[in-house]
């Protein structure tokens, strides 16, 4: 059985990004790029599933810069078998990344595709979603835990009262939320090892894949400043307070 993992690269997630001046997106110059951290989580499940001997191949697969091929080479040192940069300058919203992951999915025939539930960039949460869609297969998403068996995968996500257990037929998708595993410490021997593992370069349109943005961004602005707190001298006013000035009690 194979899968395959989409990783999206992202500002890294210790970075405090800063709106651009003309309010027309995040400034991402000069910024410290990493691996979205839920697909970090889905390749380590993926590659934990080939360590059991449920999978036998596993394939990395992200969109965009050139750049995107580092991020593979991490997905490598892992464990991915190998990669596929679908490599393109333009802006990907959602939809196009999953139009190309469904492109590559009827070429590789995988019996799993693994992806992380939302980037931490967009914060879309709709790439899986979409690509479950369009390739009209069952779907888990924010997925906490994974077993396979029988043709089937049973998968536990994390809903908002608690856990739901699902028990999905094979090929299907797959979205990976926070508690599902902690990945591993990447070492040096793995990293020197992934250099030597194939990396294939494609371009969307050698996919027939048109990516052209569906969706016009109107304006990206700071979230308002909080006020200044004040202290209060006792109970009583506190509870004055968030009575008659905040209105929550
Ligand atoms: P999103 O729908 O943008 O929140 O992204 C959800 C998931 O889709 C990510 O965690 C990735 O697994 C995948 N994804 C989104 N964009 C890309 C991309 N450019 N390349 C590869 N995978 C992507």
């Amino acid at each position: 059985m194979k899968a395959l993992v989409a990783i999206k690269r992202v500002a890294d997630y210790n970075v405090k990004v800063r709106v651009k001046s003309d309010g027309t997106g995040v400034d991402i110059a000069n910024v410290k790029m990493s691996m979205n951290p839920f697909d970090e989580i889905a390749v380590e499940e993926a590659v934990r599933l080939k360590e059991k001997g449920v999978l036998s191949e596993v394939v990395a697969v992200s969109c965009g810069v050139a750049q995107c091929q580092e991020t593979l080479r991490t997905a490598m040192a892992i464990g991915a078998d190998r990669a596929i940069l679908v490599e393109t300058d333009a802006e990907l919203q959602p939809l196009a990344v999953a139009k190309i992951l469904k492109a590559l999915v009827d070429k590789e025939q995988p019996d799993l595709v693994f992806l992380g539930k939302q980037a931490i960039d967009d914060d879309c949460n709709q790439t899986g979603q979409m690509l479950a869609a369009l390739l009209d297969w069952p779907q888990a998403t924010f997925a906490s835990k994974v077993e396979v068996a029988d043709g089937h995968s049973t998968v536990t996500r994390e809903v908002d009262g608690g856990l739901e257990t699902v028990k999905l037929k094979l090929p299907a998708v797959v979205t990976s939320d926070l508690r599902l595993n902690e990945p591993r410490y990447v070492t040096l021997p793995n990293i020197m090892k992934a250099k030597k593992k194939p990396l294939e370069n494609v371009k969307p349109d050698a996919l027939g894949v048109d990516v052209t943005p569906r969706i016009k961004t109107l304006k990206v602005s700071e979230p308002p400043k909080r006020g200044a707190g004040v202290k209060v001298p006792d109970v009583a006013t506190l509870v004055a307070k968030l009575k008659n000035e905040a209105k929550v009690i």
